[in-house]
């Protein structure tokens, strides 16, 4: 067997042995696990199997599919507003990563010191996952099209099949400790992604993305450490700016419907962060962009605590991993009950990625 593979066949065999395990389960909760856990996969080897055939949907499709689950997380609105007020890049640049060298067995051993050096309870569960390493992750070169990285989890094994595309900079280490911390969380909760935390499932890796830029750059003086960081940052600008457009065209009846995305494309046209082109922003619509701002939110929070109390940071994240069968809003107000505000530390956290760019300008 080939060195850190594993092929759609691998998942297969997992279906077949969690329909074994399905037909003797007594336990109403562990039935319900494994269910989903099914269902999971055969979405999975439905989109395998029409890779090749997908149908681009239609802008207003997208749109609607937004609105929809726009309006029921009605909870959140006010801080995406507040995010996309507060939030600017005065003072940062998107600059291209350098071509990195980094081996595959250079990524697995860098991210596994990375999550030695965060603490016991991390690290052991980090490596309950990562000893199947060799079965369980794959890297493969990006095809265009494809995302960074892929972790599929079957919560009711534990177990998480890892696929990391390759682009040859430094994307491809904070792909894999973003990966590793997906296949991380389902170790220490097996129903971290059950479907009301979907909203929040980005909280763990996003933080641990945030983190590793430093102590990457403390290890190697790796300046590109920080690019990725403002890069990334930048990024989730358009997604911000992406959901306060959305928001601004809520109100609109179906017959409007086709007039909405006529707006939004004229929207993004004046978007205040629009170095994209037209059409690249409007790719946007079909990301998960409500996901990503509400985690990065949040994980820009729990950065602001790391900084003055490693701890307590970790602590609190291991919280908000152990929290389960709430509503997307209950899990909103038991985070915030921790002490998490979300927007109270932005102003902060830009401020450190201005010094961050001064360091990154003197190449
Ligand atoms: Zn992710």
């Amino acid at each position: 067997m080939g060195k850190y593979n594993w092929t759609i066949d691998d998942l297969k065999a997992k279906f077949k042995l969690l329909e074994e395990l399905i037909s003797h389960e007594k336990d109403a909760q562990r039935i319900e696990l494994i269910d989903s856990d099914l269902n999971f996969l055969l979405n999975i080897f439905e989109e395998y199997d029409s890779k090749d055939t997908i149908q681009q949907p239609k802008y207003i499709d997208l749109y609607r599919e937004y609105k929809t689950k726009y309006e029921g997380i009605k909870f959140l609105w006010s801080d995406f507003q507040r995010f996309n007020s507060l939030a600017n890049s005065n003072g940062l640049k998107v600059f291209d990563l350098k071509k990195s060298r980094l081996s595959s067995d250079d990524l697995l051993s860098l991210t596994h010191d990375f999550y030695k050096s965060l603490d016991k309870f991390f690290f052991e569960n980090f490596l309950k996952t990562f000893k199947d390493r060799q079965t369980h992750i794959r890297f493969q070169t990006y095809a265009d099209g494809f995302h960074c990285g892929e972790t599929i989890s079957i919560s009711a094994l534990k177990e998480s099949f890892i696929d990391i595309q390759r682009v040859f900079d430094l994307q491809d280490l904070f792909a894999t400790v973003h990966e590793y911390s997906h296949a991380t969380s389902v170790q220490i909760n097996d129903l971290h992604l059950q479907l009301n935390k979907e909203l929040y499932v980005e909280i763990d890796p996003l933080f641990m993305e945030i983190i590793f830029a430093d102590y990457y750059y403390q290890q190697s003086n790796d300046k590109d450490a920080y690019t990725y960081r403002i890069n990334n940052y930048l990024e989730y600008l358009v997604y911000s700016n992406m959901i306060s457009l959305l928001l601004s065209l809520m109100n609109f009846d179906r017959q409007q419907e086709i007039k909405t995305v006529k707006g939004l494309r004229n929207g993004i046209q004046k978007s205040k962060f629009n170095y994209l082109p037209l059409e690249e922003s409007f790719e946007y619509l079909k990301y998960p962009c409500e996901r990503y701002i509400t985690c990065y939110m949040i994980a820009i929070e729990l950065y602001n605590i790391y900084k003055q109390d490693k701890d307590k940071a970790l602590y609190l994240l291991r919280k908000i991993i152990y929290m389960s069968n709430l509503s997307s809003k209950q899990y909103y107000n038991n985070i915030k009950r921790l002490g998490i505000n979300p927007n109270q530390s932005i102003s902060d956290f830009q401020k450190e990625l201005q010094s961050n760019m001064k360091r990154i300008r003197k190449r």
